[in-house]
């Protein structure tokens, strides 16, 4: 693995980083109109879907530029894209799995944000056991007929269409009777209602489908073929952008150091307690593991190569990483580090959280929880790290068992 950059990655990430401190908004953006507005222009300066074909409206970026330009975003603070999930999973799933006529119909409209995704897999007994939903699609001749809950599905309350998995064989094994669709939320016989999580924000909803319409021609794949479909979107969703997380997180540490130097305790500064001392420096070790583990990916990724399921070791270690490091953030702030408003001015501690929102300790130590839960919880990636990386025997399950 060569870890030096090229001269010309030195000179893309020179303009990237001129580009962001020049354009980047120095207020938080609350409206959806700002969202799409700061979406927008990063899509006008090339800074979205920069991986996807430039037929489809892309770049042909390599792994290193797309790395380059998500790492010179984390380091100016810059709001996420309004339309993550639709960049990051369901244009990819389209470009891989859509036909012609899909690619030319949704593609530009998810680039330019026109039209906001979200992704509808997770049901409420269906969650790390994916295959056993049971949302239903019917074919009613000229259309499918959708009726079912799904949950936890982030950008709900905003998305225009849904990236669905649902029943569409009862009769054969459970992996194989799930198709993928493609479903508009903007009409009768779906219901999105906001779920509010522990941060106190309500970045995700509840979606019930009762007789909702698909079209024929948004079937994705074949039928039965929608379990396969998944796992290119969930190895999307493991897969890279963990520099970028690096470098919140490092953000975030220097943030720390600097709270410490300027909080006092029996009137010295936090930082001259050696305990103190010891929890810094054993975070920012820990840091440095985790910058090398996102530079093999991305070398992974540089020479062509799939992660695959490798990609659950990145995934499993940062998001344990993320959740100690926040919690002992919080223990050496005490209790500056859990007041969200009203501290005086020279004791406002922002922070960077990986998540992008949300700007106070508290709330980056709230949203660290999620990390060991979405795409795939870490019980799951060590199942997965057991059976498809180590080649250990797989977990007895009961769906599993002969009769
Ligand atoms: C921030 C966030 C965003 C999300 N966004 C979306 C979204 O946009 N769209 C969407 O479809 N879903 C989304 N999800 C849902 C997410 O994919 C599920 O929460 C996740 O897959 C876990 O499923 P579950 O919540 O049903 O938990 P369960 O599957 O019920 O698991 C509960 C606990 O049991 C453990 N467990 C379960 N099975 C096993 C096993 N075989 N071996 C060992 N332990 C096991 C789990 O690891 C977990 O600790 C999101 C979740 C979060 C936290």
């Amino acid at each position: 693995m060569d870890l030096t950059y090229s001269l010309e990655d030195l000179a893309f990430r020179e303009r990237a980083r001129r580009w962001f401190e020049a354009n980047t908004p120095r207020h938080e953006l609350t409206t959806l109109e700002q969202r799409r507005s700061w979406h927008r222009t990063l899509y006008e300066a090339g800074y979205v879907g920069m991986g996807w074909p430039r037929e489809y409206g892309g770049r042909d970026a390599t792994p290193m530029q797309q790395a380059i330009v998500a790492d010179e975003m984390a380091r100016v603070n810059a709001p996420p894209t309004i339309n993550g999930l639709g960049i990051g999973i369901v244009g990819p799933t389209i470009i891989v799995h859509g036909t012609e006529a899909q690619k030319q119909r949704y593609l530009r409209k998810i680039l330019s944000a026109e039209e906001l995704w979200c992704q509808l897999y997770s049901e409420p007994n269906a969650g790390s056991d994916l295959a056993s939903l049971r949302t239903r699609a019917e074919d009613r001749g000229d259309h499918f007929e959708v009726t079912g809950q799904k949950i936890w599905t982030s950008g709900g309350l905003i998305a225009d269409w849904g990236l669905l998995l649902a029943r569409t064989d009862p009769r054969v094994p459970k992996h194989k009777g799930i198709s993928c669709f493609l479903i508009s939320l903007r009409q009768p016989g779906v219901e999105v209602r906001p779920l509010k999580q522990i941060t106190g924000s309500a970045e995700f909803a509840e979606v019930f489908m009762t007789q909702a319409r698909v079209e024929k021609s948004d079937l994705i794949g074949r039928l039965g073929q929608g379990w396969e479909i998944a796992q290119t979107t969930l190895s999307y969703e493991r897969g890279g952008n963990s520099l970028a997380r690096v470098t919140r997180y490092a953000m975030a540490f220097r943030q720390l150091v600097e709270s410490t130097r300027t909080l006092r305790r029996s009137g010295r500064p936090l930082l001259d307690d050696p305990v103190v001392r010891g929890r810094l420096g054993r975070l920012y070790a820990e840091l440095e593991v985790q910058r090398y583990a996102a530079l093999r990916v991305l070398s992974a990724l540089e020479k062509g190569e799939s992660p695959g399921p490798a990609s659950s070791i990145t995934k499993l270690s940062y998001s344990e990483f993320e959740k100690r490091f926040y919690e002992v953030a919080l223990e050496i702030l005490g209790p500056y580090g859990q007041a969200s408003s009203g501290l005086p001015a020279n004791l406002t501690l922002p922070v960077v959280g990986s998540s992008g929102h949300g700007n106070t300790w508290p709330y980056a130590f709230l949203w660290s929880r999620a990390g060991t839960i979405y795409s795939g919880s870490s019980e799951i990636q060590k199942n997965v790290i057991g059976e498809r990386v180590l080649g250990l025997p797989k977990e007895p399950r009961a769906d599993r068992v002969k009769v």
